[in-house]
């Protein structure tokens, strides 16, 4: 399904990302103001705060509901800035447009029930209001698209996806494995779709943030979305990864925002010599290729077994170490080979069967 998108449309300074930045919670009505205030005087246009937190397990804190809307309004009518919170369901929708919140989040949680979006997109039908749609938890593509078409099935039009990263059961640096691949082949698919990044929830530790907004400029995201608190130590959620509105704006300060379109001669003569690498290489694996059709008939011959597994592991060792040494992830070549290997038992399959 094609989506049916108009621009985002959302306040930016010229040399800066878009960029959504408050507390993961909205705690008290002065942990929200103090933040607010402190964000507004370092230049940020739009105000995040979870009003309604979905926790894994009972008994955290799950946000203050109804009671804390007020005080975004409060933010709103102070500084200037957008507001911005997370809906699960159509009455959160409900609430969160009663007290004029002006931009709202699907969170990952919720992306990754389609009950729950159909839920959402019926509630959100005639309103006008631009919804951002994290990722699900789990690394699933299509259900990301999925959960986006249902909201723009329903005609929100201002619509945005936000890159958080996936829960993986090995915890490894970051808190969720950020995949880029996902969100690039995201953008591939739909390209006017604009795509935030949120380095709180990736990386989740403070020190990570400023690698993950560089990295989430690198390829292109069009903005960030960051947690930050007037006090992060004591946040009564995800404390270790908010900072506070002076380091978030020293982070930002010191982004490098390179051009993604294409400049001069330069850039199409490397393109042009990739191009005929390429060929090169597909020549290459043709001939390879034939050459394993010509072992398939000496093993149908001698009726060999056409995996020979010794010879298999000797492959992707020795191919393995042979790219390390020419600066290429051994993980890298070893899949590279996987793939060929496959295709090399499925040509000599062919020829046995003959
Ligand atoms: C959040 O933004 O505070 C949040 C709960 O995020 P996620 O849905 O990405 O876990
Ligand atoms: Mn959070």
């Amino acid at each position: 399904m094609e989506l049916d998108l108009q621009p985002l449309c959302l306040p930016s300074d010229n040399e800066r990302p878009i960029v959504i930045a408050g507390p993961c919670s909205a705690e008290t009505e002065e942990q929200v103001m103090t933040t607010a205030r402190q964000l507004a005087g370092k230049g940020c246009h739009m105000f995040r705060a979870g009003v309604w937190k979905p926790r894994t397990k009972p008994g955290g804190f799950e946000g203050n509901g109804e009671k804390a809307l007020p005080w975004l309004k409060q933010v709103k009518d102070e500084t200037s800035m957008l507001i911005a919170t997370e809906v699960a369901t159509p009455e959160h929708v409900e609430l969160a447009l009663k007290y004029d919140v002006d931009i709202l989040w699907v969170g990952a949680r919720t992306t990754a029930n389609p009950f729950a979006m159909q839920a959402l997109a019926d509630s959100l039908k005639g309103v006008e209001v631009p919804v951002l749609v994290k990722n699900p938890v789990n690394p699933d593509l299509e259900l990301w698209i999925g959960a986006l078409e249902r909201i723009n099935g329903a005609g929100i039009k201002r619509l945005g996806a936000i890159h958080r990263g996936f829960s993986s059961y090995e915890k490894k640096l970051y808190r969720n494995s950020p995949m880029w691949q996902i969100p690039i082949e995201l953008h591939r698919r739909i390209p006017n779709l604009p795509i935030l990044n949120d380095p709180s929830h990736i990386g989740g530790r403070r020190d990570l943030i400023a690698p993950l907004c560089q990295q989430a400029m690198d390829l292109g995201m069009d903005g960030l979305i960051v947690e930050s608190h007037c006090s992060p130590e004591s946040a009564w959620s995800d404390a270790k990864q908010q900072v506070t509105p002076d380091i978030l704006d020293y982070i930002l300060s010191m982004l490098v925002i390179r051009d993604t379109v294409a400049h001069g001669d330069t850039l199409a003569s490397l393109r042009k010599n990739i191009d005929e690498l390429d060929n090169d290489l597909i020549d290459l694996l043709a001939k390879r290729m034939r050459i394993s059709r010509q072992i398939g008939e000496y093993k149908k011959e001698h009726d060999m077994t056409v995996v020979q597994t010794k010879r298999y592991s000797e492959i992707l060792d020795k191919r393995g170490a042979q790219g390390s040494l020419m600066g290429i992830d051994p993980e890298c070549i070893k899949n590279i080979f996987e793939h060929i290997h496959e295709e090399s038992v499925r040509q000599q399959i062919d020829v046995i069967n003959k």
